[in-house]
């Protein structure tokens, strides 16, 4: 089964792995005390030595959890036709990085490549390169295998990319720890379930007025972790929490906000657009951190490190740290916006093209996967970051000849 989509905590399991990342955090604890949620998912994912994605990162059938791209073809399929839908209603500019941010296993930049070499006849004259953001070495070295057959440079001297290669379809690939690494320029941006795992902080409202919640070592089990409270507000507190929040407990990303921050400065800069898509609520949701490991809901504080930790995106949030620099559409429930890209015509062509009855049930069952409200239908969403003139023609006075076209996926895709 894909990540679910509601429920937090779940049943313990036990503790597995070497339990270094255990004993290293409880080492920290007991010498420093309570670390905020955001430090403890901060290490428990991306800690350089032994962080969940650092290490492996349990992307696909065999790992923790799977994901849209890693279900069907016809996903990453319909997010590569996005991307040129936009990019000729902005006017086909002669160059553009397609930047992924947490690329996985790299499956859905290849169903985009192969896309683009498909439309290869479109994209011609254009100066295409793509651009990974990614901090785990061990899914680098996966992508670099599926995306350029493992041929790949690795720390090339004129560039701020930690590796580089060429994909299958010859379009030349760049690695960046940090989205600040990629070099300006018009760009597509595409973030796929990853703001989910970036690191939230957490607070509860009490009689005393706002709490952070803390991780801490729990003094009567060795080596248990539990949650605390903060004894006092946090600087947290007085930053994240708006005097007229209604709920009760309240989930906030500081590091989603910065990255958003970073992405519409760019757009509004060098033009482009953003695709974010994750599960996520617009502002409405409390206590959404879960752990994944195995296909299964995982205590998010027992084993650190050898599970996924993820919670769901703040939607609303994201908008706001957009800060009005580009303009925002959605977020739209991703059975909306993949029927608008028509994932229905797609379904028909590959179902008539396949001659036998195991495909076709292949088929059937991933398209139920990711279109059924029950499964990643409803609570998968599409948001989007488009420059101002992209919705809105710059003079309003100057009555453009021809309308703006849609934007494809909020609206049914119309291909010219
Ligand atoms: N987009 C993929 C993978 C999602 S898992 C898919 O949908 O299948 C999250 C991805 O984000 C992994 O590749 C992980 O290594 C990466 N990641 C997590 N935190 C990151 C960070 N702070 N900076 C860059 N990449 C990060």
């Amino acid at each position: 089964a894909a990540r679910l989509c509601s429920g937090a905590g779940g049943a313990a399991e036990a503790a597995g792995g070497d339990g270094a990342m255990l004993r290293h955090l409880a080492r920290k604890l007991r010498a420093s005390g309570p670390v905020t949620v955001a430090e403890y998912m901060r290490e428990a994912l991306t800690n350089p030595g032994q962080g969940y994605y650092t290490r492996r990162g349990g992307v696909g059938e065999s790992g923790d959890f799977i994901t849209s791209p890693e279900i069907s073809q016809v996903f990453g399929e319909l997010i590569g036709i996005w991307y040129i839908s936009e990019w000729m209603a902005m006017g086909k500019p002669s160059t553009f990085q397609l930047v992924e941010l947490g690329p996985g296993r790299g499956t859905l930049t290849e169903d985009i490549l192969r896309v683009f070499k498909q439309l290869a006849s479109v994209l011609s004259k254009c100066d295409v390169s793509v651009h990974l953001v990614e901090v785990s070495p061990k899914l680098s070295e996966i992508q670099a295998m599926m995306l350029t057959g493992g041929k790949v440079q690795p720390n090339p001297e004129d560039e701020l990319a930690y590796m580089k290669g060429i994909s299958k379809t010859g379009i030349p690939i760049f690695w960046y720890r940090d989205i600040q690494d990629v070099p300006p320029g018009y760009s597509f941006y595409l973030a796929h379930e990853f703001f989910d795992a970036l690191p939230i902080h957490k607070f509860q409202r009490t009689e005393k007025g706002w709490r952070e919640v803390l991780v801490d070592i729990d003094p009567e089990v060795p080596d248990q972790l539990r949650f605390v409270l903060s004894p006092s507000r946090t600087p947290a507190t007085q930053n994240f929490i708006q005097p007229e929040e209604a709920r009760d407990h309240v989930e906030v990303c500081p590091e989603a906000g910065v990255i958003v921050q970073r992405l519409a400065s760019r757009i509004e800069k060098d033009g482009g657009a953003a695709l974010v898509a994750d599960y996520g609520h617009d502002g409405t949701k409390t206590d959404t951190f879960r752990g994944f490991r195995n296909h299964k809901l995982h205590d998010v504080l027992s084993a650190p490190g050898t599970a996924d930790l993820t919670a769901d995106v703040d939607f609303s949030y994201l908008r706001k740290m957009a800060q009005g620099k580009t303009a925002t559409l959605g977020p739209i429930k991703q059975r909306e916006f993949l029927k608008n890209m028509g994932i229905d015509l797609r379904l028909q062509v590959l179902l008539q093209n396949s001659g036998d009855t195991a495909t076709r049930e292949q088929l059937l069952h991933s398209y139920d996967m990711l279109m059924n409200p029950e499964k990643m239908g409803d609570c998968f969403n599409f948001f989007a970051l488009l420059p101002h003139h992209r919705l809105v023609h710059p003079d309003k006075k100057d009555k453009p000849k021809s309308p703006l076209p849609p934007v494809a996926g909020f609206n049914e895709l119309l291909l010219k």
